[in-house]
Protein backbone atom coordinates (compact mmCIF):
# COMPACT_ATOMS: atom_id res chain seq x y z
CA UNK A 1 0.00 0.00 0.00
CA UNK A 2 3.04 2.32 1.31
CA UNK A 3 3.94 2.48 -2.67
CA UNK A 4 0.66 2.53 -4.20
CA UNK A 5 0.27 6.00 -2.12
CA UNK A 6 3.18 7.73 -3.78
CA UNK A 7 1.77 8.85 -6.92
CA UNK A 8 -1.54 10.33 -4.99
CA UNK A 9 0.61 12.62 -2.62
CA UNK A 10 2.41 13.71 -6.15
CA UNK A 11 -1.04 14.75 -7.12
CA UNK A 12 -1.98 16.50 -4.08
CA UNK A 13 1.86 18.13 -3.71
CA UNK A 14 1.41 19.79 -7.28
CA UNK A 15 -1.97 20.92 -6.52
CA UNK A 16 -1.50 22.84 -3.21
CA UNK A 17 1.46 23.81 -4.94
CA UNK A 18 -0.33 25.98 -7.54
CA UNK A 19 -3.23 26.96 -5.27
CA UNK A 20 -0.70 28.66 -3.16
CA UNK A 21 1.21 29.74 -6.30
CA UNK A 22 -1.96 31.57 -7.01
CA UNK A 23 -2.92 32.48 -3.98
CA UNK A 24 0.55 33.55 -2.49
CA UNK A 25 0.69 35.48 -5.69
CA UNK A 26 -2.44 37.30 -5.60
CA UNK A 27 -1.80 38.05 -1.16
CA UNK A 28 1.45 39.39 -2.36
CA UNK A 29 -0.06 41.95 -5.18
CA UNK A 30 -3.14 42.97 -2.99
CA UNK A 31 -0.88 43.87 -0.23
CA UNK A 32 1.70 45.57 -2.90
CA UNK A 33 -1.26 47.72 -4.23
CA UNK A 34 -2.35 48.57 -0.73
CA UNK A 35 1.61 49.69 0.04
CA UNK A 36 1.54 47.19 3.08
CA UNK A 37 3.88 44.63 2.08
CA UNK A 38 4.76 41.87 4.74
CA UNK A 39 7.02 39.34 4.00
CA UNK A 40 6.38 37.61 7.32
CA UNK A 41 2.65 37.75 6.90
CA UNK A 42 2.81 36.27 2.88
CA UNK A 43 5.26 33.52 4.09
CA UNK A 44 3.07 32.06 7.03
CA UNK A 45 0.04 32.82 4.70
CA UNK A 46 1.86 30.68 1.87
CA UNK A 47 2.99 27.45 4.06
CA UNK A 48 -0.38 27.82 5.99
CA UNK A 49 -2.04 27.54 2.79
CA UNK A 50 0.02 24.56 1.42
CA UNK A 51 -0.42 22.44 4.38
CA UNK A 52 -3.96 22.95 4.63
CA UNK A 53 -4.48 22.87 0.54
CA UNK A 54 -2.30 19.69 0.40
CA UNK A 55 -4.26 17.56 3.44
CA UNK A 56 -7.47 18.95 2.06
CA UNK A 57 -6.89 17.74 -1.51
CA UNK A 58 -5.17 14.60 -0.56
CA UNK A 59 -7.69 13.55 1.84
CA UNK A 60 -10.52 14.36 -0.77
CA UNK A 61 -8.69 12.80 -3.43
CA UNK A 62 -7.83 9.37 -1.66
CA UNK A 63 -11.40 8.98 -0.51
CA UNK A 64 -12.81 10.18 -3.84
CA UNK A 65 -11.02 8.11 -5.98
CA UNK A 66 -10.84 4.97 -2.98
CA UNK A 67 -14.47 5.03 -3.50
CA UNK A 68 -14.74 4.76 -7.37
CA UNK A 69 -12.22 2.24 -7.19
CA UNK A 70 -13.46 -0.12 -4.34
CA UNK A 71 -16.53 -0.22 -6.50
CA UNK A 72 -14.07 -1.61 -9.34
CA UNK A 73 -12.95 -4.09 -7.23
CA UNK A 74 -16.06 -5.30 -6.13
CA UNK A 75 -17.64 -5.39 -9.32
CA UNK A 76 -14.48 -7.51 -10.71
CA UNK A 77 -14.70 -9.14 -7.65
CA UNK A 78 -18.11 -10.39 -8.60
CA UNK A 79 -16.64 -12.14 -11.28
CA UNK A 80 -13.92 -13.62 -9.91
CA UNK A 81 -13.81 -13.81 -6.52
CA UNK A 82 -10.15 -15.40 -5.97
CA UNK A 83 -7.33 -13.48 -7.86
CA UNK A 84 -9.17 -9.54 -7.48
CA UNK A 85 -10.15 -10.05 -4.06
CA UNK A 86 -6.51 -10.86 -2.67
CA UNK A 87 -5.34 -7.48 -3.54
CA UNK A 88 -5.05 -4.48 -1.30
CA UNK A 89 -7.25 -1.97 -3.13
CA UNK A 90 -4.73 1.02 -4.13
CA UNK A 91 -6.23 4.59 -5.31
CA UNK A 92 -2.66 4.37 -7.35
CA UNK A 93 -4.18 4.14 -11.18
CA UNK A 94 -1.00 2.25 -12.01
CA UNK A 95 -1.38 -0.22 -9.98
CA UNK A 96 -5.09 -0.37 -10.61
CA UNK A 97 -4.62 -0.66 -14.16
CA UNK A 98 -1.60 -3.20 -13.69
CA UNK A 99 -3.93 -5.27 -11.97
CA UNK A 100 -7.16 -4.84 -14.34
CA UNK A 101 -5.02 -5.95 -16.89
CA UNK A 102 -3.71 -8.96 -15.68
CA UNK A 103 -7.33 -9.54 -14.67
CA UNK A 104 -8.39 -9.20 -18.22
CA UNK A 105 -4.95 -11.51 -19.51
CA UNK A 106 -6.40 -14.25 -17.13
CA UNK A 107 -10.21 -14.08 -18.01
CA UNK A 108 -8.76 -14.04 -21.77
CA UNK A 109 -6.60 -16.89 -21.05
CA UNK A 110 -9.39 -18.99 -19.45
CA UNK A 111 -11.58 -18.18 -21.99
CA UNK A 112 -9.70 -19.31 -24.59
CA UNK A 113 -8.92 -22.60 -22.54
CA UNK A 114 -12.57 -23.26 -22.39
CA UNK A 115 -13.05 -22.53 -26.03
CA UNK A 116 -10.58 -25.50 -26.85
CA UNK A 117 -12.02 -27.63 -24.35
CA UNK A 118 -15.59 -27.17 -25.77
CA UNK A 119 -13.91 -27.68 -29.09
CA UNK A 120 -12.19 -30.76 -28.02
CA UNK A 121 -15.59 -31.77 -26.37
CA UNK A 122 -16.97 -31.54 -29.31
CA UNK A 123 -14.90 -33.57 -31.34
CA UNK A 124 -14.47 -36.17 -29.27
CA UNK A 125 -18.34 -36.85 -29.12
CA UNK A 126 -17.94 -37.15 -33.05
CA UNK A 127 -15.72 -39.29 -33.16
CA UNK A 128 -16.53 -41.61 -30.57
CA UNK A 129 -20.03 -41.98 -32.48
CA UNK A 130 -18.17 -42.36 -35.58
CA UNK A 131 -16.24 -45.17 -34.20
CA UNK A 132 -19.44 -46.58 -32.45
CA UNK A 133 -21.65 -46.31 -35.37
CA UNK A 134 -19.69 -49.25 -37.80
CA UNK A 135 -20.10 -51.75 -35.86
CA UNK A 136 -23.20 -51.10 -34.23
CA UNK A 137 -24.38 -50.82 -37.80
CA UNK A 138 -22.49 -54.38 -38.84
CA UNK A 139 -24.43 -56.20 -35.39
CA UNK A 140 -27.77 -54.41 -36.97
CA UNK A 141 -27.58 -55.69 -40.45
CA UNK A 142 -27.04 -59.63 -39.23
CA UNK A 143 -29.21 -59.54 -36.20
CA UNK A 144 -32.30 -58.37 -39.15
CA UNK A 145 -31.26 -60.97 -41.42
CA UNK A 146 -31.31 -63.38 -38.89
CA UNK A 147 -35.14 -62.30 -38.06
CA UNK A 148 -35.89 -61.75 -41.59
CA UNK A 149 -35.71 -65.52 -42.01
CA UNK A 150 -31.30 -66.71 -42.19
CA UNK A 151 -32.17 -67.66 -39.48
CA UNK A 152 -33.73 -70.93 -40.85
CA UNK A 153 -30.68 -71.84 -42.57
CA UNK A 154 -28.74 -73.68 -40.40
CA UNK A 155 -24.86 -72.33 -42.01
CA UNK A 156 -26.21 -68.88 -42.62
CA UNK A 157 -27.46 -68.84 -39.18
CA UNK A 158 -23.97 -69.75 -37.50
CA UNK A 159 -22.15 -67.65 -40.32
CA UNK A 160 -24.21 -64.17 -38.87
CA UNK A 161 -24.06 -65.07 -35.43
CA UNK A 162 -20.11 -64.87 -35.67
CA UNK A 163 -19.90 -62.07 -37.57
CA UNK A 164 -22.70 -59.96 -35.47
CA UNK A 165 -20.22 -61.52 -32.66
CA UNK A 166 -17.18 -60.11 -33.84
CA UNK A 167 -19.10 -56.67 -34.16
CA UNK A 168 -19.94 -57.04 -30.44
CA UNK A 169 -16.55 -57.83 -29.94
CA UNK A 170 -15.30 -54.48 -31.77
CA UNK A 171 -17.59 -52.53 -29.88
CA UNK A 172 -16.48 -53.62 -26.54
CA UNK A 173 -12.34 -53.21 -27.67
CA UNK A 174 -13.57 -49.63 -28.50
CA UNK A 175 -15.23 -48.82 -25.56
CA UNK A 176 -12.93 -50.37 -23.32
CA UNK A 177 -10.26 -47.67 -25.25
CA UNK A 178 -12.54 -44.84 -24.58
CA UNK A 179 -13.11 -46.29 -20.71
CA UNK A 180 -9.11 -45.95 -20.86
CA UNK A 181 -8.16 -42.41 -22.60
CA UNK A 182 -10.95 -40.71 -20.11
CA UNK A 183 -9.62 -42.40 -17.06
CA UNK A 184 -6.10 -41.00 -18.59
CA UNK A 185 -7.27 -37.69 -19.69
CA UNK A 186 -9.03 -36.95 -16.37
CA UNK A 187 -5.55 -37.65 -14.78
CA UNK A 188 -6.97 -41.01 -13.17
CA UNK A 189 -3.81 -42.45 -13.77
CA UNK A 190 -2.91 -43.88 -11.10
CA UNK A 191 0.58 -45.48 -11.43
CA UNK A 192 1.13 -48.16 -9.16
CA UNK A 193 4.91 -48.90 -9.37
CA UNK A 194 6.86 -51.46 -8.67
CA UNK A 195 10.14 -53.93 -10.09
CA UNK A 196 9.74 -56.51 -12.45
CA UNK A 197 11.63 -57.85 -15.36
CA UNK A 198 10.43 -56.82 -18.56
CA UNK A 199 12.06 -59.69 -20.54
CA UNK A 200 9.64 -61.99 -18.49
CA UNK A 201 6.69 -59.21 -19.18
CA UNK A 202 7.36 -59.00 -22.98
CA UNK A 203 7.10 -63.25 -23.47
CA UNK A 204 3.91 -62.61 -21.79
CA UNK A 205 3.04 -60.35 -24.89
CA UNK A 206 4.31 -62.14 -27.44
CA UNK A 207 2.54 -65.55 -25.94
CA UNK A 208 -0.71 -63.34 -25.98
CA UNK A 209 -0.33 -62.19 -29.37
CA UNK A 210 1.41 -65.23 -31.10
CA UNK A 211 -2.27 -66.59 -32.43
CA UNK A 212 -2.70 -62.94 -34.25
CA UNK A 213 0.87 -62.74 -35.71
CA UNK A 214 0.39 -66.57 -37.16
CA UNK A 215 -2.66 -65.75 -39.02
CA UNK A 216 0.13 -63.41 -41.36
CA UNK A 217 2.86 -65.18 -40.44
CA UNK A 218 4.88 -62.83 -38.72
CA UNK A 219 7.64 -63.59 -36.06
CA UNK A 220 7.81 -62.11 -32.63
CA UNK A 221 11.31 -62.00 -31.67
CA UNK A 222 13.88 -60.20 -29.45
CA UNK A 223 17.03 -59.38 -30.76
CA UNK A 224 19.30 -61.19 -28.97
CA UNK A 225 18.92 -63.85 -26.41
CA UNK A 226 18.40 -62.18 -22.91
CA UNK A 227 19.35 -64.24 -20.46
CA UNK A 228 19.83 -62.34 -17.43
CA UNK A 229 16.15 -60.44 -16.37
CA UNK A 230 15.90 -56.74 -16.55
CA UNK A 231 14.57 -55.32 -13.77
CA UNK A 232 12.61 -52.31 -14.15
CA UNK A 233 10.42 -49.54 -11.60
CA UNK A 234 7.17 -48.75 -13.31
CA UNK A 235 3.77 -50.02 -13.11
CA UNK A 236 3.68 -53.13 -14.70
CA UNK A 237 -0.12 -53.38 -16.09
CA UNK A 238 0.11 -50.08 -17.76
CA UNK A 239 3.57 -51.00 -19.33
CA UNK A 240 2.18 -54.50 -20.60
CA UNK A 241 -0.39 -52.23 -22.38
CA UNK A 242 1.72 -50.28 -23.79
CA UNK A 243 3.83 -53.28 -25.30
CA UNK A 244 0.57 -54.55 -26.39
CA UNK A 245 -0.53 -52.23 -28.39
CA UNK A 246 2.58 -51.36 -29.65
CA UNK A 247 3.62 -55.26 -30.72
CA UNK A 248 -0.49 -55.51 -31.97
CA UNK A 249 0.23 -52.46 -33.99
CA UNK A 250 3.09 -54.27 -35.82
CA UNK A 251 1.68 -56.80 -36.24
CA UNK A 252 -1.91 -55.13 -37.99
CA UNK A 253 0.53 -52.48 -40.32
CA UNK A 254 2.73 -55.39 -40.72
CA UNK A 255 3.37 -57.55 -44.01
CA UNK A 256 2.61 -60.91 -44.39
CA UNK A 257 5.81 -63.19 -43.35
CA UNK A 258 7.13 -60.07 -41.47
CA UNK A 259 9.04 -60.22 -38.06
CA UNK A 260 8.53 -57.64 -35.09
CA UNK A 261 11.94 -57.23 -33.42
CA UNK A 262 12.00 -55.88 -29.16
CA UNK A 263 15.86 -54.79 -28.17
CA UNK A 264 16.13 -53.60 -24.66
CA UNK A 265 19.44 -51.35 -24.30
CA UNK A 266 20.99 -49.36 -22.03
CA UNK A 267 20.28 -45.50 -22.46
CA UNK A 268 21.78 -43.51 -19.44
CA UNK A 269 23.26 -44.85 -16.08
CA UNK A 270 19.55 -45.32 -14.43
CA UNK A 271 17.39 -45.59 -17.73
CA UNK A 272 16.65 -48.55 -20.39
CA UNK A 273 15.57 -48.18 -23.83
CA UNK A 274 12.87 -50.41 -25.17
CA UNK A 275 12.52 -50.85 -29.17
CA UNK A 276 9.57 -52.14 -30.76
CA UNK A 277 10.72 -52.54 -34.86
CA UNK A 278 8.61 -54.08 -38.02
CA UNK A 279 9.31 -54.21 -41.69
CA UNK A 280 6.14 -53.39 -42.01
CA UNK A 281 4.35 -50.57 -44.46
CA UNK A 282 5.53 -47.53 -42.38
CA UNK A 283 3.85 -44.54 -41.87
CA UNK A 284 4.53 -41.46 -44.58
CA UNK A 285 6.43 -38.51 -43.44
CA UNK A 286 3.79 -36.07 -42.88
CA UNK A 287 1.36 -38.52 -40.57
CA UNK A 288 4.33 -39.05 -38.25
CA UNK A 289 3.77 -35.63 -36.06
CA UNK A 290 0.02 -36.94 -35.88
CA UNK A 291 0.39 -40.13 -34.70
CA UNK A 292 -0.57 -40.01 -31.33
CA UNK A 293 -3.60 -37.80 -31.25
CA UNK A 294 -6.36 -39.75 -30.31
CA UNK A 295 -8.90 -41.64 -33.45
CA UNK A 296 -6.27 -40.32 -35.62
CA UNK A 297 -5.40 -42.79 -38.16
CA UNK A 298 -3.31 -42.56 -41.29
CA UNK A 299 -5.98 -44.92 -43.46
CA UNK A 300 -9.29 -43.13 -42.47
CA UNK A 301 -11.39 -45.21 -44.88
CA UNK A 302 -12.40 -47.83 -42.37
CA UNK A 303 -12.13 -50.42 -45.27
CA UNK A 304 -9.02 -51.62 -44.20
CA UNK A 305 -9.68 -55.00 -42.18
CA UNK A 306 -7.51 -54.25 -39.31
CA UNK A 307 -9.46 -51.17 -37.73
CA UNK A 308 -8.77 -50.40 -34.13
CA UNK A 309 -9.77 -47.89 -32.23
CA UNK A 310 -7.64 -44.95 -33.68
CA UNK A 311 -6.64 -44.62 -29.80
CA UNK A 312 -3.77 -47.33 -29.34
CA UNK A 313 -1.43 -44.66 -29.80
CA UNK A 314 -2.76 -42.01 -27.36
CA UNK A 315 -3.42 -44.27 -24.64
CA UNK A 316 0.47 -45.65 -25.40
CA UNK A 317 1.71 -41.56 -24.99
CA UNK A 318 -0.37 -40.72 -22.32
CA UNK A 319 1.02 -44.29 -20.52
CA UNK A 320 4.64 -43.27 -21.27
CA UNK A 321 4.52 -39.71 -20.41
CA UNK A 322 2.17 -40.83 -16.79
CA UNK A 323 5.52 -42.31 -15.74
CA UNK A 324 7.43 -38.82 -16.99
CA UNK A 325 8.98 -41.06 -19.51
CA UNK A 326 9.67 -40.02 -23.67
CA UNK A 327 8.12 -42.57 -26.80
CA UNK A 328 9.43 -42.08 -29.63
CA UNK A 329 8.73 -43.39 -33.33
CA UNK A 330 10.37 -43.73 -36.45
CA UNK A 331 9.87 -44.69 -39.65
CA UNK A 332 10.09 -45.03 -43.00
CA UNK A 333 7.33 -45.41 -45.34
CA UNK A 334 7.19 -48.77 -47.04
CA UNK A 335 10.14 -50.22 -45.12
CA UNK A 336 9.15 -50.02 -41.65
CA UNK A 337 8.34 -48.36 -38.43
CA UNK A 338 10.23 -48.41 -34.75
CA UNK A 339 8.07 -47.17 -32.18
CA UNK A 340 10.47 -46.72 -28.78
CA UNK A 341 10.19 -45.59 -24.74
CA UNK A 342 12.41 -45.24 -22.21
CA UNK A 343 12.01 -47.07 -18.67
CA UNK A 344 13.54 -46.78 -15.09
CA UNK A 345 15.73 -49.41 -14.17
CA UNK A 346 15.24 -50.79 -10.57
CA UNK A 347 16.94 -48.56 -7.97
P1 LIG B 1 -5.33 -47.86 -34.53
O1 LIG B 1 -6.36 -48.32 -33.59
O2 LIG B 1 -5.88 -47.28 -35.79
O3 LIG B 1 -4.25 -48.85 -34.76
P2 LIG B 1 -3.29 -46.36 -33.18
O4 LIG B 1 -3.38 -45.15 -32.35
O5 LIG B 1 -2.74 -47.58 -32.56
O6 LIG B 1 -4.70 -46.60 -33.80
O7 LIG B 1 -2.42 -46.00 -34.44
C1 LIG B 1 -2.68 -44.84 -35.19
C2 LIG B 1 -2.25 -45.02 -36.63
O8 LIG B 1 -0.83 -45.08 -36.70
C3 LIG B 1 -2.73 -46.30 -37.24
O9 LIG B 1 -4.02 -46.13 -37.79
C4 LIG B 1 -1.69 -46.57 -38.30
O10 LIG B 1 -2.01 -45.90 -39.49
C5 LIG B 1 -0.43 -45.94 -37.74
N1 LIG B 1 0.49 -46.96 -37.15
C6 LIG B 1 0.61 -47.29 -35.87
N2 LIG B 1 1.55 -48.22 -35.67
C7 LIG B 1 2.06 -48.49 -36.89
C8 LIG B 1 3.07 -49.39 -37.37
N3 LIG B 1 3.78 -50.20 -36.55
N4 LIG B 1 3.32 -49.39 -38.71
C9 LIG B 1 2.66 -48.58 -39.53
N5 LIG B 1 1.68 -47.73 -39.16
C10 LIG B 1 1.38 -47.69 -37.85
Amino acid sequence: MAISFKKTYKFAVKSAFYITLFSGGFLTLLLYFFQQLDYLLIGVFTVSMYVFSFFVIQYRVERFIYRRVKKIYDDVSLLDSTTFRSQPITTDMATLTRQVKKFATDKKLEIETLKVREEYRREFLGNVSHELKTPLFTVQGYISTLLDGAANDKTLRKKYLERAEKGVERLIYIVKDLDMITKLETGDLNLEYAEFDIIEMIKNVFDLLEMRAAKKKITLTFDTKYAKPILVNADEDKIQQVVTNLVMNSIKYGREGGTTEISIEDLVKNKIIVRVTDNGEGIQKQYIPRLFERFFRVDKSGARSEGGSGLGLAIVKHIIEGHNEKIYVESQYGVGSEFSFTLEKKK
